[in-house]
């Protein structure tokens, strides 16, 4: 695996590390595969956002790129409602498959995320992002466009 392949989880503004609140989804990390949807924190900058980290290496060369990664801003108001209201025991289980989790799921992949550029000099810039919040359907977390 490419050094630029090795996914991070730290801040996009301040790049300090930052808390995993919700592990959503992961598959893998396989050799040529990984992907997987967070919501992380920073403390620093009292800011989070969801994450989605995708790598494929099997894509055709040029079509597509073999990495991306997309965030969207999540205000501390709407991280902490998150810990309160995600109705299931082990919110940090990324391998979990319980209703709320897939609900989770479900609802990131729908909600507006911006994608980052993953080469260059501008790689993760977190300027432009969109803003999801939280709400609770059928008394399970979901993730809405703000
Ligand atoms: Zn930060
Ligand atoms: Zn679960």
């Amino acid at each position: 695996m490419n050094k630029w392949h090795v996914p991070s989880d730290n801040c996009l503004i301040c790049k300090g590390p930052q808390e995993v609140v919700i592990g959503v989804r992961e598959r893998g990390p396989w050799e040529r595969q990984h992907s997987y949807t967070r919501v992380l924190f920073c403390s620093a900058c009292d800011v989070g956002e969801l994450r989605a980290f995708d790598y494929d290496d099997f894509v055709v060369f040029e079509e597509e790129d073999d990495v991306m990664v997309w965030s969207s801003v999540m205000v501390t108001a709407d991280v902490d409602q998150l810990r309160s209201i995600f109705a299931c025991s082990s919110p940090l289980d990324h391998t979990c498959e319980c209703a709320q989790h897939v609900r989770a799921y479900d609802t990131s992949v729908k909600a507006n995320k911006t994608r980052l550029p993953e080469y260059g000099s501008h790689r993760h810039s977190p300027v432009g992002r969109t803003t999801v919040t939280v709400r609770t359907v059928d008394g399970l977390a979901e993730f809405v466009p703000a």
